[in-house]
């Protein structure tokens, strides 16, 4: 169901800027303004789906689909290893009631990859 005050859904229908990287018809992918990472992506499905817990029976080719995208667009950064993170409700840390997957990596320094999980994810 559309939700025309969501954000997430604003930005896949372009009524808001963002920094789109990626897109097909079933998701998009954009730069988190607020990057918890060096590299840090959103993938959003196009449907307004609120979140995992929302997820209904039909939804899992879309599911699927946003982690394929974010396995490409990791692998097109040439990340060796990244985090796949879905926030799931209020009490998860779920600010934006659009589901989407955080894509994070680029760390270099030693002592940011030994100091895993990273300390900026634990909001
Ligand atoms: P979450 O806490 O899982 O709901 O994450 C929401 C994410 O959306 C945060 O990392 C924000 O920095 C990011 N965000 C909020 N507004 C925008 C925006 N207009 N464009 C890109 N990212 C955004
Ligand atoms: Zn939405």
């Amino acid at each position: 169901m559309p939700n025309t005050n969501c954000l997430f859904c604003k930005i896949a229908k372009k009524e808001v800027p963002a920094d789109i990287i990626f897109e097909n018809d079933s998701v998009t992918a954009f730069k988190d303004i607020r990057p918890s990472a060096p590299i840090h992506i959103l993938i959003v499905p196009k449907e307004h789906i609120q979140s995992i817990a929302h997820l209904e029976g039909n939804h899992r080719d879309i599911l699927a689909a946003l982690i394929y995208t974010a396995k490409d667009l990791a692998e097109k950064q040439g990340l060796k290893g990244y985090k796949l993170v879905f926030n799931v409700g209020q009490e998860g840390g779920q600010v934006i009631d659009h589901l989407h997957l955080h894509l994070l990596g680029g760390w270099s320094k030693k002592s940011d990859i030994e100091a895993m999980p990273h300390p900026s994810l634990d909001k």
